[in-house]
């Protein structure tokens, strides 16, 4: 059979886009390896409209929930958990779409909303310390660090908008970055640095993250002199960039040099015609849970309308 779609992922992106792809009645196989995306991680997220407060899993529960509400038996879509997509090539008209247990399916259409991993701090005691006051989410985890030290790693906007966020109510925030020249841009540079509570420390290599249970200091070295300098802090956050989950995507649409598909953000397409992309898989400026969300929904209005006039 040819499906009308075929949804990759099931984070915050393409759980919504099942939701709206089933109750618009399009024959739609929807294809995750997990659910509930990223910050499935979460002790508690504070920001998903219309839930005051609930954690990652509770969170992927209700996706796995409401898309299973909308699917099986006698419905339009169809639900594969636990299957990675390996390839999707093109098949005529159509697309053939890959996955590793080796089955293989043929859809008019594609929506990627596969997410992307966080680059993850290659320092001793930072894979023991995740979760224990090192993270890779400020705006989910920063007020838990309310009156304490803590530092940001990364000197791209990513890790100066940390910043900004965490001296709201951290004692004080260290910026620790790997090079000479900060990536940010420098108007949120020298708003950031103008604050008392805020420093920054360039050309520095993370030596170690130090804690027993939880996070209690950083270890770095200053790469032009050599000399090692330990500091006492409670957290530690990482923004040293994000690594999309494209690559089985590669040669059928245009990645951006970070390897995120690029898409128009009026619609949501890419430019390879019948395959659109949501979430934090694409080159948008922002990335949070409801904007993976709202633009799943904005693709999947334009799908639909590309299937019933094609
Ligand atoms: C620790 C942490 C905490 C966060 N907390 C918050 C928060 O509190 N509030 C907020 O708004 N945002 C938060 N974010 C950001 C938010 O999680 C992301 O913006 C959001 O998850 C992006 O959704 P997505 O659907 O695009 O992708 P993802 O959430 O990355 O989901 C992608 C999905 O695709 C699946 N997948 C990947 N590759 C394949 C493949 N090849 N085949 C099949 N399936 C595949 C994955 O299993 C996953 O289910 C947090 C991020 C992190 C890392």
């Amino acid at each position: 059979m040819t499906y009308d779609l075929i949804i990759i992922g099931g984070g915050p992106a393409g759980s919504a886009a099942a939701v709206y792809a089933s109750r618009k009645r399009l024959q739609t196989l929807f294809i995750t390896a997990e659910w509930g995306g990223q910050s499935v991680v979460s002790e508690q997220i504070y920001n998903w409209i219309g839930t005051p407060s609930l954690s990652g899993n509770e969170l992927a529960e209700n996706f796995k929930k409401h898309v299973m509400a909308n699917g099986g038996a006698g419905q339009t879509l169809e639900v594969k958990e636990g299957e990675k997509v390996t390839k999707v090539e093109k098949k005529g008209e159509k697309f053939s779409v890959k996955t590793e247990s080796g089955e293989e399916f043929e859809t008019k259409t594609i929506l990627i909303a596969t997410g992307s991993g966080r680059r993850k701090l290659a320092a001793k005691g930072a894979d023991r310390l995740e979760h224990k006051g090192l993270t890779y989410c400020a705006s989910c985890d920063g007020p838990l660090f309310s009156d304490q030290d803590v530092v940001v790693i990364g000197g791209g906007n990513a890790g100066f908008e940390s910043a900004a966020q965490l001296l709201a109510y951290c004692k004080s925030v260290t910026l620790l970055h790997r090079s000479d020249v900060f990536r940010a841009d420098e108007i949120t540079v020298e708003k950031v640095l103008k604050n008392p509570k805020m420093k920054a420390i360039k050309n520095v290599d993370i030596l170690e993250v130090l804690g027993d249970k939880f996070v209690e200091g950083i270890v770095y070295k200053d790469k032009k002199t050599g000399k090692e300098t330990t500091l006492k802090v409670s957290g530690i956050f990482v923004e040293i960039g994000q690594i999309p989950n494209t690559d089985f995507a590669k040669d059928i649409v245009p990645l951006d040099e970070y390897g995120r598909v690029k898409i128009d953000p009026m619609n949501q397409k890419t430019s390879t015609k019948g395959i659109w992309a949501a979430g934090d898989c694409t080159n948008v400026l922002y990335h949070q849970n409801n904007i993976a969300a709202g633009d799943a929904v904005r693709a999947l209005e334009d799908i639909y309308l590309y299937i019933h006039t094609k």
